[in-house]
């Protein structure tokens, strides 16, 4: 008998970079046409505050003070994406975190400017997923 299928949420962010570079549309449009759904959606400006909160895993890594002041030099947009092995099928989608070893076809690929403004965020793990969208979302607003 096969497995049940896994379905699953994950968080996704489109970085200032991209939001800047007018592709929220055609980031969007690679989850969509992989069958990932976006079960809710939000504009918003973090604070430094909330960057260093967000990213508290990278606070003693050497890039962690630029990447702060990167994700809040403008708008991101946060969205919670759904479907079969979510969290693993955003990663593949959005491609490595540098552009460079990023896959033809990837958003980072097409889209990321460097390692540090890379287009997108995803969760990487069912766990982190589960805390991430907590932090951008109430119950209420995820459909
Ligand atoms: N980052 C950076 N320099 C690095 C590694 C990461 O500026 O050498 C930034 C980049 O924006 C990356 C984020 O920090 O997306 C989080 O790093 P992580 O290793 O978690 O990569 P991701 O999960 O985003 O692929
Ligand atoms: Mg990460």
């Amino acid at each position: 008998m096969a497995d049940k299928e896994n379905i699953e949420q994950t968080l996704s962010i489109i970085k200032p970079d991209a939001v800047g570079k007018n592709v929220i549309g055609k980031i969007i449009d690679k989850f969509e046409s992989k069958g990932l759904k976006i079960k809710a959606m939000k504009m918003v400006q973090l604070s430094e505050k909330e960057v260093e909160e967000f990213y508290s895993v990278h606070k003693e890594k050497p890039f962690f003070k630029d990447l702060v002041e990167y994700i809040t030099s403008g708008p991101v947009v946060a969205m919670v994406l759904e479907g079969k092995d979510a969290v693993i099928e955003n990663r593949v989608i959005m491609g490595a975190t540098n552009p460079k070893d990023a896959a033809p076809g990837t958003i980072r690929r097409e889209f990321a400017e460097s390692i540090e403004a890379n287009a997108v965020h995803g969760s990487d793990s069912h766990e982190n997923a589960q805390k991430e969208i907590a932090f951008f979302f109430g119950r209420r607003e995820i459909y």
